[in-house]
């Protein structure tokens, strides 16, 4: 798997003369967007989890672009001027832990030279393509097995010529450290040493490196006017119609959950078949379960351990693990997934009682806190965000409460986790559970339970209540062996690793503000329409909203759905037995522009039945 990319962006840029004389090459703009950001954004989409990029000549231009994606670390080559790609490629090497992708900065390019690479067998491969007579080719020339011998700008001073060098490879480390060496034994003599250089010669020598050539690729480099003037004209629009031909038919979906994922997601489940049982495997869950930790609390601070399953299996782990016998519980009902976790403590017979409060009014913390005072209650177990209606439960507060008198606290949050920022230390939570397919922006099939590394051991001793369902065994499982008792459901892990990368890329407090920003529109135009919502604007968790159905007599929620879903939007009913209602979430890879355009369908639709 290919973690880390390099780009390679120190150089002077000279031959663009004065566009480059005070910016590097990668920030020329298409559309808008500088070029270095198009490539960020396209290793990201691929799956690459750190960018390391080599800088020189106007370093502090790239400042502002790391601080936008948190996962780029920027290395600068101090002696940019007087020493060429190679000694920019030796200073990022540091940063370097496994195989990874090598760019330059100035090339657009299609993103499926990525996956190509990404997908070759040998582990050292550069990306050739036929002839482009861009004027400034870097010619290839290879061995019978299309192994690299050599690569010069002058065809005649090569044998043959298998390709052109487009400037991406993926390369091991051990391969790198030959290159390191073989530009320390040359710096005398050529300190502006190429990285291609250098390659060629540990690739003839010592380590043979493949030469992956794609005959029509869709690729060009930037280095003087009229590069520049070919990639506005050919280049960069046939990049864009390639890349547009493969997206995914967009349906936006506007039900709380699975929530609407990107394109780059839905992919990553296309990965080379593995056992789960292989080591590499056992790293994928690893970094999973540990970035997810990551997210809800300090480092050591959380464990994340994951099932198979859906959200619900995440709720009965923590019922059926974390409350032993003799236990005295009290669970806060205010919605029908409160409802649900006391259904689960029935099925184990766990002596509990409830806390009922009305889903459509904020719950009365001061009452649930005084309630765990007067008890003698042992533990607490609470929803998050009750997603039947969109209210917020004031679970910090009521947490803290508990851990200051001794009780343990049991947290659904299934559909918070990821949107509402969390720190189980600081809101007093010690068992916490969600899914794949809520915020986090993955797919659907795997449940996970947060756990405070204390609450987590305390739990080790209590008898197993059911097999596959046991937190302590889980976890202690895979702590001894890096595998899960049983079979994982390894395309959603690789989905859902993905969805880590670029809600991390997005953080949870961007998520949350766009999500925000989704309901502002959302709420706005239900009342511009005149429709109303059951729960107070305050109390709303910003994710979800339940709309009171329109008074009219031609309304009718299945024909409003099928209309909706014609136009590329999902919406859900209602699940209030008591009261008629549909339900709009704004959750999921969702943008403002997208809810303007629901609520435009929706005041059509609405114009349509009131005549
Ligand atoms: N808890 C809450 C708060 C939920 O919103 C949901 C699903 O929407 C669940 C539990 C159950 O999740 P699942 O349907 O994935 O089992």
């Amino acid at each position: 798997m290919i973690r880390q990319a390099v780009i390679m962006a120190a150089g002077l840029g000279s031959r663009l003369k004065e566009r480059t004389a005070a910016m590097p090459k990668g920030f020329l703009e298409f559309d808008g967007v500088p070029i270095i950001e198009m490539s960020v954004r396209k290793l990201i989409a691929a799956g690459v989890e750190e960018i390391v990029i080599g800088t020189g000549h106007c370093s502090e231009a790239f400042d502002a672009l790391s601080r936008r994606y948190g996962c780029i670390t920027l290395v600068k080559n101090e002696e940019y001027a007087s020493t060429g790609s190679m000694y920019t490629l030796s200073r990022c090497a540091e940063r370097i832990r496994g195989d990874f992708l090598l760019l330059e900065s100035d090339l657009i390019y299609d993103s499926i030279g990525l996956r190509v690479l990404i997908n070759d067998p040998h582990r050292d491969a550069i990306l050739a393509s036929g002839a482009t007579n861009s004027g400034d080719e870097v010619y290839l020339e290879c061995d019978e097995g299309h192994f690299l011998r050599g690569n010069s700008k002058r065809r005649e001073e090569l044998g043959s010529v298998y390709g052109e060098l487009v400037g991406i490879s993926k390369l091991t480390k051990d391969t790198v450290r030959k290159m390191i060496e073989h530009m320390g034994r040359n710096m005398g003599s050529a300190p502006k040493m190429d990285y291609e250089a250098a390659l060629s010669y540990v690739s003839s020598r010592c380590s043979p490196v493949f030469v992956r050539k794609v005959e029509f690729y869709t690729w060009c480099e930037i280095d003087d006017e009229s590069h520049l003037e070919r990639a506005r004209k050919a280049v960069y629009p046939h990049v864009r119609e390639n890349e547009e031909i493969r997206r995914v038919r967009r349906e936006v979906l506007l039900n709380p959950g699975p929530a609407t994922t990107t394109d780059s997601v839905k992919e990553a489940q296309v990965q080379t078949d593995i056992c789960p049982r292989e080591h590499e495997f056992g790293d994928v869950m690893e970094w999973v379960a540990d970035e997810l930790a990551l997210m809800v609390g300090a480092p050591g601070r959380v464990k994340a351990v994951l099932f198979g399953g859906s959200g619900t299996a995440g709720d009965e782990v923590m019922i059926s693990s974390c409350i032993p016998d003799g236990s005295k519980t009290l669970i806060v009902n205010n919605g029908a997934y409160g409802k649900r976790l006391a259904k689960i403590a029935d099925i184990y017979g766990l002596e509990y009682d409830e806390f009922v409060s009305d889903g459509t009014l904020p719950l009365d913390a001061e009452a649930v806190k005084r309630r765990i005072s007067s008890g003698g209650y042992t533990h607490l177990v609470i929803v998050y965000h009750e997603t039947t209606t969109g209210l917020l439960n004031p679970v910090p507060e009521i947490c803290r409460h508990c851990k200051a008198n001794g009780v343990t606290t049991i947290v659904d949050a299934v559909s918070a986790f990821c949107a509402v920022p969390i720190d189980m230390d600081e809101d007093g939570i010690d068992f916490m559970s969600s899914t794949s397919n809520k915020n986090i922006q993955g797919m659907a099939g795997l449940a996970f339970v947060f756990c405070r590394t204390e609450a987590l051991e305390s739990i080790k001793p209590y008898p197993m209540r059911n097999y596959y369902l046991n937190l302590y065994d889980q976890h202690a499982y895979f702590e001894r062996t890096h595998q899960t008792r049983f079979t994982p459901p390894v395309q959603t892990y690789y989905a859902l690793r993905q969805a880590i990368i670029e809600a991390k890329v997005e953080t949870i407090e961007g998520r949350y503000s766009r999500y925000t920003a989704c309901w502002r529109i959302l709420i706005e135009g239900l009342e511009r329409m005149g429709l109303r919502y059951l729960v107070p604007v305050e109390a709303q968790s910003r994710l979800i909203v339940t709309v009171c159905n329109p008074e009219s007599e031609r309304y009718d929620f299945e024909t409003m759905h099928d209309f909706m879903r014609d136009n590329g939007f999902t919406i859900y009913p209602g699940k209030l037995s008591d009261r008629p209602t549909f339900r709009i979430a704004n959750i999921g890879d969702i943008q403002p522009e997208e809810m303007s355009r629901f609520i435009d369908l929706l005041k059509t639709y609405l114009d349509e039945i009131n005549g």
